[in-house]
């Protein structure tokens, strides 16, 4: 999700505010003129939920880790705590993580995990020559990553506020070139990615003052390489159809988890790479698997693997919907009211072909995978009030 942009959404109870500065306007008095930019609204209510998942974002203050360690007379390499960004960004650092085993010897690799981390990794060590098995407790369907919104968003909640450095913004930078050109090069129904517009509603026109909601992400953003952000285009009143005077439209990539991890799971296998369903309880049964080149892909699970106490859950819940495959757009921001008063509560909407998917929390430190119901009420009520009040054409309505 564009964070910068969405850095404006806090002020949507001003939304009305913008330019004629009638303040407190209620969503239905702002005027949504005929568009030409015709689109579909989501069809949302209560009857057309069909499941709620939660996940775990694997988030550490200071970034995901990749580096190499000596572990007994074996090579162990940590790939993890990729945060709210690890869809995005793993061809990346699975990348420099399997560039950091070139140096040994053995050609022969064990990565632990089978989410995007895991898998992206493997598929690297093949591409360089290694043969490769995977270990994992779970696999896809049942790993974190396919419980992902799943946006190319390879800023989101990656690290703490000034807690970067200078190698770490190095390994960011080129993880992100990595992962942003081979997730362009997958696009296409095989691996479930794809290009749509994605619509941010701002509270009023740009402005500079306007304060970042979530300074962490803003302050990563700055990161990011302009070749590596697609440039948004300003709507005002009358060239849209949504409850908002001002809109951000721009093309943001998206990835259908379900598709894309089995698409990887598959051409993992059909190079030659095996899969074992294992879990390991302690550092010490890792040292005894044959492989002398071992790569830590276990996300959260570093945290009881491997001691990382940095490691802390930030829980994501997403509410599906019934498919609608005339929606062609994703949306970000709610109509005035809706999130106000939540810090780490910003409603989106991603269609895919396994539904149409609601999200919009954050809970730092959560670790219950249990779905929290004001959160799943929240999320739906803010959906179906914004779709309720977007301006839809006479001839789509009438269809
Ligand atoms: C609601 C939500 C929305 C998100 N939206 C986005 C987004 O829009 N864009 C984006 O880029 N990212 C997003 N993310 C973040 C992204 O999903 C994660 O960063 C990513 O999935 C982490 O991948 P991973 O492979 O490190 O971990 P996982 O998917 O959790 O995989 C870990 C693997 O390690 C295995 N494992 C763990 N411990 C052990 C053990 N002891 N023994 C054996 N195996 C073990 C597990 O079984 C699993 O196979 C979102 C996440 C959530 C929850």
């Amino acid at each position: 999700m564009d964070r910068r942009t969405l850095v404006k959404i806090g002020g949507l109870g001003a939304l009305g505010l913008g330019v004629g500065g009638c303040s407190a306007r209620a969503a239905s008095d702002v005027v949504r003129r005929a568009t030409s930019l015709r689109l579909v609204p989501v069809d949302a209510s209560w009857d057309r939920v069909i499941r709620t998942t939660v996940g775990l974002r694997p988030f550490r203050h200071s970034g995901f880790v990749v580096k190499a360690e000596r572990f007994d007379e074996k090579t162990l390499i940590h790939n993890y705590g990729h945060g709210g960004a690890g869809m995005s960004l793993s061809w990346g650092t699975g990348f420099l993580a399997a560039e950091l085993a070139l140096e040994q010897e053995s050609r022969s690799a064990a990565v632990i995990g089978s989410g995007v981390a895991g898998l992206t990794t493997a598929r690297q060590l093949q591409r360089m020559g290694f043969d490769v098995t995977i270990y994992a407790m779970t696999v896809p369907p049942n790993t974190t990553s396919n419980m992902s919104y799943a946006q190319f968003t390879p800023t989101s909640g990656i690290i703490g506020i000034r807690a970067r450095t200078p190698k770490w913004d190095n390994q960011f930078r080129r993880a992100v070139g990595v992962a942003y050109k081979q997730l362009q090069l997958l696009a296409g129904s095989e691996y479930g990615i794809s290009w749509l517009n994605q619509y941010t509603l701002l509270s009023g026109p740009p402005t500079r003052d306007d304060v970042p909601l979530d300074e962490e992400s803003d302050e990563t953003d700055r990161l990011l390489p302009d070749a590596y952000r697609t440039k948004p285009v300003l709507l005002g009143p009358g060239e849209h159809p949504f409850p908002s005077q001002y809109v951000h439209s721009r093309p943001a990539m998206r990835i259908e988890p379900s598709i894309y991890l089995d698409a990887l799971v598959s051409e993992f296998r059909l190079a030659g790479g095996k899969v074992m369903i294992r879990k390991f309880e302690t550092r010490e049964e890792i040292g005894k698997l044959e492989e002398n080149v071992i790569f830590n892909c276990t996300g959260l699970g570093a945290k009881a693997l491997f001691g990382d106490e940095e490691l802390t859950p930030v829980k994501g819940q997403l509410t599906v919907l019934i498919p609608q495959s005339e929606v062609n757009y994703s949306t970000a921001g709610g109509i005035p009211g809706a999130s106000r008063d939540t810090r780490g509560f910003s409603p989106h909407m991603q269609p895919r072909s396994d539904g149409i998917v609601l999200g919009g929390t954050s809970e730092r430190g959560e670790s219950t995978l249990e779905p929290n119901e004001e959160a799943m009420r929240r999320i739906v009520d803010a959906h179906i009030a914004f779709f309720n009040a977007m301006w839809s054409p006479p001839s789509v309505s009438a269809l």
